[in-house]
């Protein structure tokens, strides 16, 4: 197959190649179906996923998860892993919203305890929950709360009052990333999230009631406590403008001072710090911050919830409707990881054919829109879920199904530990908006499928139609094939809110 002058070849079901050539430094792997693949045929996607390939340290191979789509500079769905010693570190291929991510809150209700109070409930999380541009958030962040979340994550809300201890231990790295280093974190970055802790944000980001639709897995959503019919809960945001300052703080402060990194990289948007730089290693640490701010702004979110539901339902939230958290999982993030790549006779990573040996390195693992999906035994799973792997939480969209799924098997040797995070966007906001009417789709969520959805804008529910999204059901069938993210339950939408 040939996309606008970038030749694939394929390599086996579901994966395609796109061979090194120039000055790549790796091939890169498209995994997708052939009817996903035309999804990405018109737009930057593939070009942005050769780019990356430049990027000096990148190891074997960079790739787009079946949800891909064009981002800043890097694929949206881009998995790029990177040496830590003789490579880099580049912020575009992380994102500006910074573990942007998501969390699913299990609860012991059943969809009939929710029928008929889809409008009671959907009104009280709207009013609860702040959204959209301004609305403040659950919290006033003082200098104390943010230095605190920034330091140390879910431990810091648990500690508050804002959560209890399970909400760290079901969290990627149990809510706080070690190498967090608020101080490299600018004053203007912390100014823009004191008055947005606990906040969702605008656009795609969003608190979903959800029934139990599925369970192609049983076993394994048992240990997950997810059974049909049941009612979960799931929170799409991020590290607001936070981490989005950090991001551009950075990105300005590389490119000033990697100038000449910069100069043999195709795309501008691809700005890195070399590995071991002063810039490299604050970053780091700043962007761990935003992680821990992150996790904070889903648990705020979470304590919200599980108030709303303790009042409609009349019941406490934990205790009598078993309001624990399933998992919170990011999906804009870098992390140091050890993995087993192809290193040349000097044992450094090696570059095209030249692999001699395959050894253990530490990686600076790029996932933008991209899922850990960590398998059974791997000991960074939480002890309660080791035996059957991480949960990978992928959404779908307001008037589709969302998945559960749980890392597979042949996620570390495929991709680096990954698998998609949604369903991946088809059109742009704009073409949305051109397309859909934001009230026409609310009434037809409706009155087709019981979906209850409330939004700050019609324009925002426009922009976030259901068309807008490429088909989740054909992305999740391409990870279960792949094993690197294997189904575990399906679910629907009940009533959804949005910034
Ligand atoms: P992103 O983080 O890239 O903005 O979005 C992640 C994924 O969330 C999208 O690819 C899309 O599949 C999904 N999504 C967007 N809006 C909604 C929603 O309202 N409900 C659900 N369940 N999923 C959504
Ligand atoms: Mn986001
Ligand atoms: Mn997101």
């Amino acid at each position: 197959r040939e996309f606008d002058g970038i030749r694939l070849e394929k390599v086996r079901e579901h994966v395609w190649e796109i061979p090194r050539e120039g000055g790549m430094n790796v091939p890169a792997r498209v995994l997708a179906s052939e009817q996903l693949l035309e999804a990405i045929a018109d737009d930057k996607t593939l070009q942005q996923l050769r780019n990356a390939t430049h990027l000096p340290g990148i190891v074997e191979p960079a790739i787009c998860m079946p949800d891909g789509h064009q981002g800043y500079g890097f694929p949206v769905g881009g998995v790029g892993a990177i040496d830590a010693e003789v490579g880099c570190i580049s912020p575009g291929a992380i994102g500006y919203d910074i573990n942007c991510g998501v969390r699913m809150v299990r609860t012991d209700l059943t969809y009939d305890d929710v029928r008929g109070r889809e409008d009671e409930l959907v009104e009280a999380l709207f009013e609860a929950v702040p959204s959209g541009l301004g609305g403040g958030g659950v919290i006033t962040g003082t200098a104390d709360a943010i230095d605190g979340a920034l330091e140390r994550g879910v431990e810091w809300a648990v500690e508050a009052g804002y959560g209890i201890e399970s909400d760290c231990t079901n969290c990627e790295d149990g809510g706080r990333r070690p190498d967090a280093r608020p101080e490299f974190v600018s004053q203007k970055a912390k100014d823009r999230g004191r008055n947005q802790m606990g906040s969702l944000g605008s656009g795609n980001h969003f608190l979903e009631v959800q029934r139990v639709t599925d369970v192609f897995r049983p076993d394994v959503a048992e240990a997950y406590g997810l059974a049909a019919d049941g009612i979960v809960v799931l929170i799409h945001c991020g590290s607001r403008g936070l981490g989005h300052q950090t991001c551009n703080d950075y990105l300005r402060r590389i490119e000033q001072t990697h100038g000449d990194l910069l100069a043999e990289l195709p795309d501008k948007e691809l700005a890195a710090a070399p590995a071991g730089s002063d810039l490299a290693e604050e970053y780091y640490g700043a962007m761990g911050a935003c992680i821990n701010f992150a996790w904070v702004n889903r648990q705020l979110i979470t304590h919200r919830t599980r108030e709303v539901f303790g009042e409609v339902f009349d019941a406490d939230p934990i205790d009598d409707l078993g309001m624990t958290l399933l998992y919170d999982v990011a999906h804009n993030i870098g992390k140091k990881e050890t993995h087993e790549v192809g290193v040349g006779p000097d044992g450094l990573p090696a570059v095209g054919n030249a692999v001699v040996d395959r050894t253990e390195r530490d990686l600076y693992v790029h996932r933008k829109g991209a899922t850990r999906a960590f398998p059974a035994g791997h000991e960074d799973v939480p002890a309660a879920y080791r035996e059957v792997g991480q949960p990978v939480i992928i959404p779908g969209s307001m008037g589709a199904g969302s998945y559960v799924l749980r890392g597979g098997a042949a996620s570390m040797d495929v991709s680096f530990g990954s698998t998609a995070h949604g369903a991946g966007r088809l059109m742009s906001r704009t073409q949305a908006k051109r397309e859909f009417q934001g009230g026409d789709v609310r009434r037809e969520l409706r009155d087709g499928q019981a979906i209850h959805v409330k939004a700050q804008s019609g324009a925002t529910i426009a922009e976030e139609a259901p068309g807008v999204y490429k088909d989740v059901d054909e992305v999740v069938r391409v990870s279960d094939d792949l094993g690197i993210g294997d189904k575990v339950v399906r679910t629907f939408p009940v009533c959804n809110i949005k910034g």
